[in-house]
Formats: C-alpha cells, structure tokens, sequence
C-alpha cells in the first residue's frame, strides 16, 4: 500500500495536527475532522485506510462513530485506532467490543501511535483474504465483507464481535477454539480482553442464534467449536 490514507477525528486542533505531521512525514497522506459527525461523513465519502478516532467529540461521539463505521460495508473493514483520555475504560472496551482495533492513551509518543497504527494495519492485511468469502454452513450463510448472517434465509442482527466469532468457528467446524485464540482473532494478539469478555460475546451469540444456539458447543475447559451436526 503506497501512501495510506488516515483520517484523523480529533477535536483538539493541536493534538490533531501532531498526530497529522508525524503521519505525513511517515509517508501518509492526513485527513482531519474535528468534529464526529464531520469525520463520520467524511469516511464514508472516500473510506479511509487507517482511522484515527478520539472518543470525546462534538457532533457524535467517537462511539457512535465507531458504531456507524461497523454498520456500513464501505468502512466497516477499516482499521480504526482510538485515541482516549484517562478514565475513559469503559469506553475503550466498548469501542474495542464494537469492533475498534486499538488504543492509545493521552499523552502518548508519536512513536507509539505510529507503531499502532502499522500493526492495525498489517493485522488487516493478513485478515483480508479469508475476509471475503461467504461461508455456508448447516444452514447459515456467513458473508465477512458485507457484515451480514443469514439464518434460514433470514438475518442475524450481529454485533462485529459476535459474526468474528461466528466466522471463526464456521471457518472450522468440529475444531475447537480456546478463548485465546478467540481473543486474537477479534483484537489482534496484543489485547487485555479476559476470557469472561469471550464467554459474555458468546452468550450473546446464542441468544441471537435461537433455536440455532446448540450449533455453538462449549468445550469444558477447553473452549468452543462449532458443531457440524446435532
Ligand atoms: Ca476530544
């Protein structure tokens, strides 16, 4: 990818433009927003490749953004690091849930995000290939790159969490997933997310699954397959 593009939606014109001089002179062409529903609108125009994304913003929130981004098949792949405050966890972890791929906290290194932002970046690099196929199985069609399950014909309402979880048991039936590998395949290998998150997430699922919900075994001790009968 020669000059990848970020979008940075930060409202703080002197962080925005730190983080936008340090990215040009890694080689990155810079867009900034200082508003969420600005930067919102500006993404979905002309995706980005890389999104730099404060949670405290005028407009909309960064959540919501995130939220908005994760919806739409035009952005709902785009990497999106997220720049937060201290004292913002609860955010973060509902960032991370719907689907943001990093963090970063306030005050931090130009290095640091810089470093953030290629690994956000090359983990979707390697993701893109098994990312587009749909996969059909029993009677569900899982299609990754257009966000969407369909159960007997009919969608499924998945949060971005619940279908990469859905996608990676379906990409191997019968396997067993521990929680770990569960986590990495969500967030990368880098992230604090216990296996309780994994357990909730899957709860979830099979809430929304219904009658489908046996199709998701638990593995006592071990962690979860999906089953390819019974
Ligand atoms: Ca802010």
């Amino acid at each position: 990818m020669a000059n990848p593009c970020a979008l940075i939606i930060e409202d703080e014109a002197d962080i925005a433009d730190l983080i936008r001089y340090h990215l040009e002179k890694a080689g990155y062409k810079a867009l900034v927003a200082l508003r969420g529903d600005e930067g919102l609108a500006l993404a979905l125009k002309e995706p980005p490749d890389v999104l730099v994304l404060d949670l405290m913003l005028p407009g909309m929130d960064g959540i919501e953004v995130c939220r908005q981004l994760r919806r739409d098949d035009r952005t709902a792949h785009i990497p999106i690091l997220m720049v937060t405050a201290k004292g913002e966890e609860s955010d973060v972890i509902t960032g991370l849930e719907l689907g943001a791929d990093d963090y970063v906290v306030k005050p931090f290194s130009p290095k640091v995000l810089l470093a953030r932002i290629r690994a956000v970046l090359r983990r979707k690099r390697m993701e893109a290939p098994q990312g587009t196929e749909p996969i059909k199985i029993r009677d569900l069609v899982i299609h990754p790159g257009r966000h969407e399950v369909l159960a007997g014909g009919k969608p499924l309402d998945l949060t971005f969490s619940e279908l990469r979880i859905l996608q990676l048991l379906a990409s191997r039936p019968g396997w067993v997933f521990t929680r770990d590998q569960i986590v990495n395949a969500i967030h990368g290998e880098t992230y604090p997310v216990t296996d309780r998150a994994v357990d909730v997430q899957i709860v979830g699922l099979r809430k929304k699954l219904g009658s489908r919900a046996h199709y998701i075994e638990t593995v006592r001790g071990v962690g979860y397959r999906f089953r390819e009968r019974g």
